[in-house]
């Protein structure tokens, strides 16, 4: 949600913080700005709308000398989008400038004191108030910036990633997080700061992700000064040497990150396990489970606390660890886990699932389940993220940046990593035979071919697409281990082409949804050979008789859906539990084809943030 990017160094500043923003777009937003500092003069453009719409206005004013500069791109919290509101925001006194990711709750009470103080608001935000808020502790106080924003910080209640320099002193950025990212790319000289590292990738892999609760004073020539906010104790800052390289986030020769995330699966899911799943040897082998075995199999049952697309993972891996580990599991929406008073306790274990590693609501049902005594293990695919370090253990998916806003890759390595984890478990609970476990590995191991022979279909989905791309609204159906696939598959096209979809477990259509059903409704039924088929057949039938258009989705070589469907699209046969890696494929396809022939903005989608780090 919202990015942030700053420069100060030796290099022109606004080439570089243009181009990441441009890398954070993916986050989500829906104004951008940008400060930049030249000569002793400041200048703020920002704009509501695209990184796009704000480098014509610059480049049409020849604003753009100056080698300390501040970007951000806005998800409003406070305040409609609009130029005013959006980012960077000024003191009264015009000295300051800051950028700001989060939400400072008690803003209303600090703007009622600043007013009475003299000060004036141009913006409905809370980061204006928060600007001013400093400007006014470093003149009561008469302290220099640093200080001034530890002072103002500590009187705020919520949660943010803040950059804030002075134009009288041009030589250092301040920035502090509680709750938000922030990293700070160090370099020969120079500094940058994002929310995430893909902005300064190709200038250094050096960087300092700062924890939550610390500020950190970045001076162009003599480096950076990590203390904790709350105590003014000084932090050794930890230089963490960079993994990301510039062709993972760029598109390749993909016309969107969507697409290229969804052709990367066979790869992203080979990298997934590749070191854990050793198959001659006949075992798994994962370091956060390894070293907590005892914990996972005295658990009294595992609860899954994820949001989006997560959450469907979690109901994924709901079927597989109690249909092999035999362990019953519950699956909860992180936002209502954490205000429902939820009864866990310290001989349960707790399963996180988020890409980003940020979400916000996932990151306080952690906090509340360890509160309780349970141990906590982290599903994440962002290295280092506060959901990674949060928890007690974990295991990362190693997809790759995921980029596109409507998660793809991130899905089915997230069912990958609770694929293992489920087998593992079972193996050591001795719930499963060997021959069994063995052929689960074999068969693990070759899904990354098979999601390659799902992805041939492409060209078919397309048609499909094209012959449905105008319906109003569309069900997805399945049972057992595809009724999640299902809701994912309605979730993709809702994000991104807007359509309404729903999905539902093949046999409750009956429970009233088959009321919806006429001769507009295209209804996508996926029908694998393993897993309950004659009954889906059943339910396709039930579909026909009330005129629905039918999209299959359908083992190789079937034939009996065919007979019935409008259309089918075919993925390779795999045992049942390992259905969703082949399946969720081609309904991945058809959302990103329909969104593309109705023009929509496939990769950042209206209203959508990647990581939602707002609860
Ligand atoms: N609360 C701030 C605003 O509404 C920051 C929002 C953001 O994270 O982009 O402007």
């Amino acid at each position: 949600m919202c990015g942030i990017v700053g420069y100060i160094g030796h290099r022109d500043a606004y080439p570089i913080v243009l181009k990441g923003l441009q890398r954070l777009e993916y986050r989500g937003y829906d104004s951008a700005g940008i400060a930049l500092y030249n000569d002793g003069e400041l200048k703020v453009s920002k704009t509501k709308g695209k990184v796009a719409d704000l480098k014509a206005k610059i480049e049409s004013e020849n604003n753009t000398a100056g080698t300390l500069a501040l970007g951000h791109t806005r998800w409003a919290t406070h305040g409609v989008p609009n130029d005013v509101n959006s980012h960077p925001h000024m003191s009264n006194s015009g000295n300051l400038v800051i950028i700001h990711n989060g939400i400072i709750e008690n803003y209303e009470s600090l703007k009622k004191e600043l007013k009475a103080r003299g000060y004036t608001f141009e913006s409905d935000t809370d980061t204006e108030v928060l600007v001013n808020l400093i400007e006014d502790v470093s003149k009561k106080e008469n302290v220099r910036l640093g200080k001034a924003v530890q002072i103002a910080l500590n009187q705020t209640v919520g949660a943010y990633a803040i950059a804030v320099f002075d134009k009288t002193k041009p030589n250092e950025i301040v920035v502090a997080r509680l709750g938000s990212p922030l990293a700070i790319g160090v370099g020969e000289e120079e500094f940058f700061i994002a929310s995430d590292a893909s902005p300064f990738i190709e200038f250094t892999s050096n960087a300092i992700y700062l924890e939550d609760g610390e500020m950190a004073v970045v001076r162009r020539h003599k480096g950076v000064k990590v203390r904790k906010i709350k105590d003014d104790q000084l932090v050794d800052p930890y230089v963490q040497e960079l993994q990301m390289n510039l062709e993972q986030i760029e598109k390749s020769n993909f016309d969107h990150f969507m697409l290229k995330e969804i052709y990367e699966q066979p790869s992203a899911i080979t990298d997934t396990y590749r070191g854990r799943l050793l198959v001659n040897e006949g075992i798994i082998r994962m370091a956060g489970v390894d070293d907590n075995l005892e914990r996972f199999l005295n658990a009294r049952r595992i609860v899954i606390v994820a949001c989006g697309t997560s959450w469907h993972a979690g109901l994924v891996a709901e079927y597989i660890f109690e249909d092999l580990a035999r362990i019953p599991v519950e699956v909860e929406y992180a936002s209502e886990f954490r205000y429902r008073n939820p009864i866990i306790n310290s001989d349960d274990v707790v399963i996180a699932i988020s890409q980003s590693g940020e979400t916000a609501d996932t990151m306080a049902a952690i906090k509340l389940a360890k509160e309780k005594g349970a141990f906590v293990f982290g599903v994440c695919n962002v290295v280092g993220s506060s959901i990674s370090r949060e928890t007690n253990a974990g295991a990362y998916t190693h997809a790759g940046p995921e980029i596109g806003v409507a998660s793809t890759k991130a899905f089915t390595t997230q069912i990958t990593v609770l694929t293992l984890i489920a087998l593992k478990l079972a193996k050591a609970k001795g719930n499963i035979s060997n021959t069994d476990f063995h052929m689960h590995l074999r068969e693990l191991e070759m899904i990354p071919h098979k999601i390659e022979v799902a992805l041939e279909a492409n060209e078919h989905i397309k048609e499909v697409a094209f012959k449905y791309k105008d319906a109003r609204n569309c069900l997805y159906l399945g049972r057992g281990y595809n009724f999640p696939v299902a809701l994912e598959g309605a979730l993709k096209l809702k994000e991104i082409s807007y359509i309404h979809a729903e999905g539902y477990p093949a046999a409750e259509m009956k429970h009233g949804p088959i009321a919806l059903i006429d001769e507009n409704m295209p209804v996508v039924v996926i029908a694998t050979r393993k897993g309950h088929y004659e009954k889906v057949v059943s339910n396709i039938q039930e579909i026909k008789s009330r005129s629905g258009k039918i999209i299959g989705i359908v083992t190789e070589g079937d034939t009996s859906v065919r007979d019935l469907a409008d259309y089918v699209i075919e993925v390779p046969d795999t045992i049942e539990s390992l259905t969703p890696l082949v399946t969720t494929i081609p309904l991945q396809l058809l959302s990103y084809h329909i969104a593309v022939m109705l023009g929509k903005n496939v990769d950042q989608p209206r209203n959508l943030a990647k990581s939602v780090t707002v609860e």
